[in-house]
């Protein structure tokens, strides 16, 4: 799904976050294991109020393991919960369902000793396009034990997952909104496809692609391209090569960029390039 960010797309998402964050404990938070700031929302901790968050790291299969590890340790030295997920075969999922017991362990149980009843957790997934949300939500639904529970009291038309005795989850995800002001945040977008390519001259968004995987990760493009880069060498020089070794002709024998930009982005997108971070937390001031 690829939204253009107009000001009535916002404000309706406001609207919807506003209303669903209102009939939930927690918020999860899904960012891109591959650019978790440049996938964050930077209005997010408003738009939970004073709802706790988990800091969900999806895709993370196709992530660098060890910026991984190194993404997590910072998340939770500033205090938030974080966990790597990879939505598609549903690896970490039940560490989510853990980790909001623990978050909410403290409420529940005075709840509990002022005599109220009992009541499950209740969640939402929440997340700029194309991160996963979906994905995550089916993988949920799939283990859920009824497929979807309704509750009386809620607001008319919203539908639960209970996946577990004391875990529900809010069928639909909370759309949020990417930031916009900064050039190296709209790149990583389009670089891992949360922008709508359309949109991007595709032949300019390799260019800066293969820039920056030269400066981040120097033996991609080499090692998955069997082409050598010199010092120093152009982006477009770069392109060049990878058109003639894969043999990216138009008629009458110049070499078919678009083809080679094309090839370049998708199979970087599907980590055949390896498993890329684009960001290390070093980079990161607040979360
Ligand atoms: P949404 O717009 O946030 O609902 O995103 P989707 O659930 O539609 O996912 C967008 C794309 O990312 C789809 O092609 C998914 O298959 C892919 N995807 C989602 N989660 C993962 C994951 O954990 N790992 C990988 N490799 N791909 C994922």
């Amino acid at each position: 799904m690829n939204i253009q960010w107009y000001p009535g797309h916002m404000t309706k998402a406001k609207r919807m976050m506003a209303e669903n964050i209102a009939l939930v404990d927690i918020v999860i938070e899904l960012l891109d294991a591959r650019i978790p700031l440049s996938s964050k929302n930077p209005d997010v901790r408003q738009l939970a109020k004073n709802k706790p968050r988990i800091v969900v790291l999806n895709k993370s299969d196709i992530s660098d393991p060890v910026a991984n590890e190194a993404w997590l340790a910072f998340f939770r030295v500033n205090d938030l919960a974080a966990i790597c997920v990879d939505s598609v075969s549903g690896k970490g999922m039940t560490q989510i369902t853990d980790e909001a017991r623990r978050i909410m362990q403290p409420k529940l149980a005075r709840k509990l000793a002022r005599g109220r009843n009992f009541t499950p957790i209740r969640a939402m997934i929440a997340g700029i396009p194309n991160v996963g949300k979906s994905t995550l939500i089916n993988k949920f639904v799939g283990k859920s034990v009824t497929k979807t529970a309704d509750r009386p009291g809620v607001t008319r038309g919203k539908q639960w997952i209970r996946i577990v005795k004391d875990f529900e989850l809010l069928d639909t995800p909370g759309l949020l909104w990417p930031k916009f002001d900064d050039e190296r945040v709209g790149l990583n977008l389009a670089f891992t496809g949360a922008i709508n390519d359309q949109i991007i001259d595709i032949i300019e968004l390799s260019l800066k692609l293969i820039e920056t995987l030269v400066s981040q990760a120097p033996s991609s493009i080499p090692t998955r391209y069997k082409v050598d880069i010199t010092d120093g060498e152009s982006p477009h020089d770069i392109l060049e090569k990878i058109a003639a070794a894969r043999g990216f002709r138009l008629k009458g024998g110049t070499l078919n960029l678009e083809r080679a930009a094309i090839t370049l982005i998708d199979e970087f997108r599907a980590a055949k390039l390896g498993r890329i971070t684009l960001e290390l937390p070093a980079e990161v001031t607040t979360c």
